[in-house]
């Protein structure tokens, strides 16, 4: 009797920096990858937004904001080597803000931030691999064959061996009900902090510092986003993304962007000296219903995986609260995966 070995063909649904980092160790392993993305580019809360803006002159500008991480650390050894690497393709670059606390100053830190812009970190670690995005996943079926993906337009994608969920606990939940409820049950118990964020455009000038963390207020933390590194603005024109206090978030949760615009520029504007009116470009405002899980949240282990199901989950709130974290969830989802077949192929 021979035996034929089904090549694994494996779908990553999520394309942020836990999916794109186990699609890319699970195609260094030599398996067959294709990622899904309900969104039109890459990141997910990596991300950045683009809005036009037009000059008193007529002159048409792109302003541009980090509105989700804007920086984040390298802690982890594997993580760090992942980085150093990125660095050297030019996708990264060392931060190093002068930071503002009213009292007393915060010495500089150095931050990481993918460049150009946030999601190009992702993009540079799925270069090249099969990609859908507008894929949103409403649900997976299940039969013989294997999982297939089904749109929320019903269109079809299938049949995968394996199904990876790079996605936040709410959304995997669903997904994942009907087929591994012990896991959506838990997940469903997973709470995530929102983030009401300021997207703010002013006449530029000599301003002292690049971030601040206000110690009272709404703001937790601004930066001037065109003086990271690889950004720019405009001539004259300095470009700000302030993130509010979660308290602040979840007490206006479901006030309209337009008022907690307003009020997070009247915010903004206080950290201005008083007789410096600002003079306002842009000014809009992002919710993030998920924004990062609350601190101290995490799992036993780094992912999940069902060999039998061939069902795997990946994502920051599994090992912690930010970009690193979800960077190591997605890395070891891979290595699990990529283990797991070496050791029982699949066999006709
Ligand atoms: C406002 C804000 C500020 C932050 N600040 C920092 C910081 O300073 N430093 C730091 O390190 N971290 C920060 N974080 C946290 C950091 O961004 C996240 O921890 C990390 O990006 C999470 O990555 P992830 O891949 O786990 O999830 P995500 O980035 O959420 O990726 C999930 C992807 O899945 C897609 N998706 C979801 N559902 C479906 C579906 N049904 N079908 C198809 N696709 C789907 C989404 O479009 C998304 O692309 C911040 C986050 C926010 C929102």
């Amino acid at each position: 009797m021979s035996i034929a070995i089904i090549q694994p063909r494996i779908a990553v649904i999520g394309a942020g920096i836990a999916g794109a980092a186990c699609a890319a160790g699970l195609r260094r392993a030599g398996l067959d990858v294709t990622v899904f993305d309900k969104s039109r580019g890459v990141g997910g809360r990596m991300a950045t937004r683009r809005v036009e803006w037009i000059d008193p002159s007529g002159s048409v500008f792109e302003l541009e904001f980090d509105h989700g991480a804007q920086h984040f650390g390298a802690r982890h050894p594997r993580f760090k080597l992942e980085m150093a690497r990125a660095e050297r393709a030019g996708v990264l670059a060392r931060w190093q803000p002068h930071i503002h606390t009213a009292w007393p100053e915060l010495p500089s830190q150095t931050s990481l931030v993918a460049v150009p812009n946030m999601p190009a970190l992702a993009r540079h670690l799925l270069d090249r691999l099969p990609l859908r995005s507008e894929h949103p996943v409403h649900h997976l079926e299940r039969d013989a064959l294997g999982w297939t993906l089904v749109m929320g337009d019903r269109r079809r994608e299938g049949p995968f061996s394996s199904v990876m969920l790079a996605i936040p606990p709410a959304q995997a939940a669903l997904l994942l009900a009907g087929h591994e409820d012990t896991w959506a049950n838990t997940l469903q118990l997973v709470r995530m902090e929102a983030c009401w964020t300021l997207m703010a455009a002013t006449e530029d000038f000599d301003w002292p510092w690049d971030a601040a963390q206000p110690e009272r207020g709404p703001i937790a933390w601004v930066a001037r986003n065109e003086r990271k590194p690889g950004r720019s603005a405009p001539p004259g024109v300095a470009t700000w993304v302030a993130h509010a206090t979660p308290a602040f978030s979840k007490a206006h949760l479901h006030e309209s962007p337009e008022a907690i615009a307003a009020e997070l520029g009247r915010a903004l504007q206080a950290l201005w000296p008083a007789n410096r009116p600002l003079q306002w470009h842009h000014l809009s405002a992002h919710r993030w219903r998920y924004a990062r899980p609350y601190p101290g949240v995490r799992s036993a282990e780094a992912c999940w995986w069902d060999g039998t199901l061939g069902l795997g989950l990946c994502g920051d709130f599994l090992v912690g609260e930010d970009v690193e974290a979800a960077w190591r969830s997605g890395d070891e989802l891979a290595d699990t995966v990529a283990a797991a077949l070496e050791e029982s192929p699949l066999c006709s």
